[in-house]
């Protein structure tokens, strides 16, 4: 199975890939750019926030909130906050990175099921817009920890709607036997309790259902079951300011099509203006679909291998840098970043990490040699962010394309900075 090239930033011209208008080869011999490293698209970026723009520019009574888990380098961040965009954070220190490049943190929302009390206190100091609580015992903590330090915190209700986003297992969150979310059957009840305690404002109800989910139907049928319960809870004097259908809009990765999020706004204003509910905010989560497609990873080939049964390209990039395709079997393109006229083999596109695990592509024809290099599309989300230092391998080198320019947004790690941390004793 060969990918198309299908993304109109990374094309082929004279059999030289190219980014943008440069050519990837020439950034490796120009700039002394080493191997592997991740090449971002300014104009992919561009290309993948202007639907969430216009849908911010027609329904002014939007949010985005970019998922900051998805890809957090500071550049990438820096982007969005230039565009407009706030943040869902799951960690204290995704909300110091959003800080760090100067994020208005009344437009950044704290989403995760295990917040620790430091995380919770310093998001409560920092002012950000709400908590998304996951269980009743996090609103407790919340609630505790608001009054002892003299903040009121502003919290929305995570529900589970119990709805099959009809996703990958792994990355499916709305079912009922999911760990995320608080069971829709207790919600009220939570709502209530949280009504009762004055250190807490009820401001919103959120769900997130999954991830990589191309059909808006999952979408509408968790609106409904949200708009019950927000009806529920105007009868028993509960307000609330706004709804948060959370992210995990799908994309292209081969041949999918990509879920229609400006059909999926325009139907979801119909739903809440059906029930009176056209005024509350509507804030969105895209982690995936605003940066997958962005960039891609640039390997070299070390090792060639053919066996009787199967033929390997073994490159300088693994799981460690990339593991979704270990992780969840995820399909990723492949491309030769010089395209050679020769015959082609099918292969299996591996790293150099000592499990049988590691693979990044299977089952490609390629016309490949030794010493070649291979591009890996659409590593923009859960690329970098998931990547671990397993077998010493240092964090690679990022860069950014932006017309003909290149940027550099990332420096390889030190390889020594690996065991900085550790002592001998
Ligand atoms: C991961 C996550 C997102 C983003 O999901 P994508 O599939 O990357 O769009 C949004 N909201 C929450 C709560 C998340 O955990």
């Amino acid at each position: 199975m060969q990918s198309p090239i299908s993304f109109p930033h990374i094309h082929y011209k004279n059999g030289f890939l190219y980014v943008e208008n440069l050519s990837v080869s020439e950034t490796i011999s120009k700039k002394n750019v080493q191997t592997p490293f991740v090449l971002y698209s300014k104009a992919a970026l561009d290309e993948a926030w202007s639907a969430y723009g216009s849908i911010a520019k027609n329904y002014p009574n939007t949010l985005i909130c970019y998922a900051v888990k998805a890809n957090s380098n500071l550049a990438i961040l820096q982007y969005f906050a230039r565009a407009g965009s706030g943040f869902d954070i799951v960690s204290g220190g995704e909300l110091l990175r959003c800080l760090e490049i100067g994020a208005d943190p009344k437009k950044i929302i704290f989403s995760g099921v295990g917040k620790q009390d430091w995380e919770i206190k310093l998001a409560l100091e920092s002012g950000i817009k709400c908590f998304n609580v996951e269980s009743e015992s996090e609103l407790e903590r919340i609630a505790t920890i608001g009054r002892e330090a003299g903040i009121k915190a502003k919290v929305s209700i995570r529900v589970n709607p119990d709805i099959d986003a009809r996703t990958h297992p792994y990355i499916s969150t709305g079912l009922k036997e999911n760990k995320f979310g608080i069971e829709f059957s207790r919600a009220l009840d939570i709502f209530k309790r949280a009504a009762t305690l004055d250190s807490l404002e009820i401001v919103g109800i959120d769900c997130h259902i999954g991830s990589q989910i191309l059909e808006t139907e999952p979408y509408l049928d968790a609106v409904d079951r949200v708009i019950d319960l927000i009806k529920a809870l105007v009868q028993a004097g509960i307000e609330l300011k706004h709804i948060d259908i959370g992210g995990g809009f799908g994309i292209r990765y081969l041949d999918e099509k990509p879920l229609d999020i400006i059909y999926l706004r325009q139907a979801l204003d119909s739903k809440l203006r059906e029930a009176e509910l056209g005024d509350m905010q509507v804030i969105m989560e895209p982690g995936r679909s605003l940066v997958a497609n962005s960039a891609i990873l640039v390997a070299s080939v070390i090792v060639i291998k053919k066996t009787e049964f199967k033929n390997f390209v073994i490159l300088n990039a693994g799981m460690n840098d990339l593991i979704r395709p270990s992780l969840y079997e995820a399909f990723h393109g492949v491309l030769p970043v010089i395209e050679r006229d020769g015959d082609t083999d099918t292969y299996d596109i591996v790293g150099p990490i000592c499990e049988t695990g590691d693979w990044l592509a299977k089952d490609r024809n390629l016309s490949i040699q030794e010493g070649d290099l291979i591009a890996i599309e659409s590593v923009g989300a859960y690329g970098t962010t998931m990547a671990s230092n397993y077998n010493s391998r240092p964090f690679l080198a990022e860069y950014m394309v932006d017309g003909s320019e290149l940027y550099q947004i990332r420096k390889a790690q030190n390889i020594k900075d690996i065991w900085s941390l550790e002592q001998t004793i």
